[in-house]
């Protein structure tokens, strides 16, 4: 078994906000693997063995892990900016490293495990790094349940717990290219969250452990089933919104994020039930549309040709995206010109105000209408 079914490093912040998540979690069917978490094993694995053997990142050229392959690009996006933040923790390159490491709790919380990515120690200072390999949600360092859970951890397994002996500080770095974060805290610290989460576990353990909501239900895999998600929605909908005023508006929308995740994961829970043979009432599978395609576009093309059709009535070719542009251009070590491009958005969008994106200025209607005539 990879992960703990009771509580492990990315799930600890969800059990110790909301113990009784674990029961509804184990209820659930394990999640399909997909692409992105494949791609980001794969790259877990190669680093974990450069890191342990200072083997070159080309050598691992075209390694595989499931459909997943590394390519050159992975290698240069990915794994050489994540090495290079090692040169940062670790200048002097003196730090004792142990790599993808199982650790756990023993006999205090059994059944509780995790893996770690890199335990290091340089001189009085013990290193607890985490590789984020994924391009979404920016992940802080400060606080974070996941490096905690995994420094206390690592704190009682025998393989590493020599990094942490006598230490005065235990640093925790999340290297999520191209972002380095750091964040010095104490042993201290890490046994407090270790009776916090001690705490949380034996609360899961009893019936009708407590659920809450918060920003913790977003990698909840039992949202589709939990009660106070299903309580949220029906709420929702029967709510007129006549007569709502704005900051009533406003609270909802605090809501709509976590509603909107509920209806994804309730999707997909549904679509896996149905792939494996279940049967829903008043749904079944159905199959996309079907875009039609050339069994053999040379044949094709001849045919065409012979029914009269022009070269240029045939054939389609267009410009390719800046994005790919700018990156073809970047491994022939070349920018893309600045005036090549101009960045238009398709409109606007809400965000919360804590938002890091600049507030858009709302002309009047009259002045927009004014200004519509110059142009
Ligand atoms: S969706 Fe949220 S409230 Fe419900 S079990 Fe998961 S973490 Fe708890």
């Amino acid at each position: 078994m990879n992960h703990s079914n009771i509580v492990g490093g990315s799930t600890a912040k969800r059990v110790m906000n909301c113990p009784g998540s674990v029961a509804l979690v184990q209820k659930m069917p394990p999640q399909p693997s997909n692409k992105y978490a494949d791609e980001g094993t794969l790259l877990h694995n190669v680093i974990a063995e450069i890191v342990m053997t200072d083997k070159h990142p080309e050598e691992f050229l075209h390694t595989k892990y499931n459909d997943q392959v590394l390519t050159l690009d992975l290698i240069d996006n990915k794994l050489v900016p994540a090495l290079a933040a090692l040169d940062v923790i670790d200048p002097n390159k003196e730090m004792e490293i142990e790599a993808e490491t199982r650790v756990g709790f023993g006999d205090l919380l059994p059944d509780v495990f995790g893996s770690t990515d890199l335990i290091g120690r340089i001189g009085s200072r013990a290193v607890v790094l985490d590789w984020k390999f994924g391009d979404g949600v920016a992940v802080e360092v400060e606080e974070n349940p996941q490096l905690m859970f995994y420094a206390a951890a690592a704190m009682r397994t025998e393989e590493t717990k020599w990094a942490f002996k006598d230490v005065e500080e235990i640093e925790m770095v999340i290297v999520q290219p191209p972002q380095v974060k750091r964040w010095v805290t104490t042993p201290a610290r890490i046994a407090q969250f270790e009776k916090d989460l001690v705490k949380a576990v034996k609360l899961a353990q009893q019936p009708n452990a407590e659920l809450k909501i918060g920003d913790h239900c977003r990698w909840c895999a039992a949202k589709p089933i939990c009660p106070q998600m299903t309580g949220a929605v029906d709420r929702a909908l029967k709510t007129s919104i006549d007569g709502l005023d704005a900051p009533t508006i406003s609270a909802y929308l605090k809501n709509a994020d976590m509603l909107e995740q509920w209806i994804t994961d309730l999707r997909a829970l549904a679509l896996q039930m149905l792939d494996s043979g279940a049967r829903l009432p008043e749904y079944k599978l159905v199959a996309k549309r079907a875009i039609r395609q050339w069994t053999d576009e040379d044949k094709a093309k001849v045919a065409l040709f012979a029914f009269g059709l022009t070269e240029s009535e045939v054939m389609e070719t267009s410009i390719i995206s800046p994005a790919k542009a700018e990156k073809a251009l970047k491994k022939r070590k070349q920018a893309l010109p600045d005036d090549l491009v101009v960045a238009i958005s398709s409109g606007n969008t809400l965000a919360s105000a804590d938002d890091p994106r600049p507030e858009v200025m709302i002309l009047g209607k009259q002045l927009t209408a004014a200004l519509s005539k110059l142009q």
